[in-house]
């Protein structure tokens, strides 16, 4: 079955994150939208993937949790995971390395946590937009290890992509899949997401992928298929 997708959308957890991006509002925008399944990627953490689930859950929407990883060269890494339980290992295991800035909220905007109901639990006192000790040399091995699927994100921005800071594409690093809006010229199998950090910046349904069910298993599975057949 067809199922459209954005696998790379930021909640409020992010400071440069819109405060009205709560999960929620996330999740009812990707229905709008008519999207199947949504990743919930913010910088550094999957904290607010719970409560988004919950809620994609309640309302028929898919939500892989996810985060955005930026590594020790400041390249950014989508991490797609099909269980929550895995992510939070792999941000366990990140948090450790990353730089301790405290968050100045009126410079770089709140992070805040948020439970199924777009209350506010908690707000991470750590700013979320550091890099973390993980170098890129390493970091494919390490998401997959944690059980996820790691993708270089937005390969054709200058800033924060893989090509852009290094120069080329690596085929080296262990990455199978990427994400890019342009025809990158990079063989590999190709997604293409909003990075929205507004709720109207979330992808129309115009990219899908096929799967055999509409289910986290089964969005997951897809994913790891395109990888295994690198198409
Ligand atoms: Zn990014
Ligand atoms: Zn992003």
């Amino acid at each position: 079955m067809k199922l459209f997708y954005d696998f790379h959308i930021h909640s409020c957890l992010s400071p440069c994150g819109d405060n009205d991006s709560t999960p929620n509002n996330i999740v009812n925008m990707a229905l709008i939208k008519g999207l199947h399944v949504i990743a919930l990627a913010d910088h550094n953490t999957g904290k607010n993937c719970p409560a988004a689930m919950a809620v994609g859950k309640k309302n028929g929407l898919v939500v892989l949790p996810a985060m955005e990883l930026t590594t020790s060269e400041d390249i950014h890494v989508l991490c797609l995971f099909e269980k929550y339980e895995d992510l939070e290992k792999l941000e366990t295991y990140i948090q450790k390395t990353c730089l301790r800035i405290p968050n100045k909220p009126e410079i770089f905007g709140h992070q805040f946590i948020m439970d199924e109901n777009d209350e506010i639990v908690g707000e991470e006192e750590n700013l979320l937009i550091v890099s973390s000790g993980i170098s890129v040399e390493e970091v494919a091995a390490l998401v997959k290890g944690f059980g996820g699927i790691p993708v270089p994100a937005h390969i054709d921005k200058q800033s924060n992509g893989l090509v852009g800071v290094l120069g080329a594409f690596d085929y080296g690093l262990g990455f199978e899949l990427i994400e890019s809006t342009l025809d990158s010229g990079v063989k590999l199998p190709q997604i293409t997401n909003s990075d929205a950090h507004y709720l109207w910046d979330i992808a129309e349904a115009e990219h899908f992928i096929e799967a055999e069910s509409c289910s986290a298993h089964g969005v997951f599975a897809a994913l790891r298929e395109m990888c295994r057949k690198g198409e």
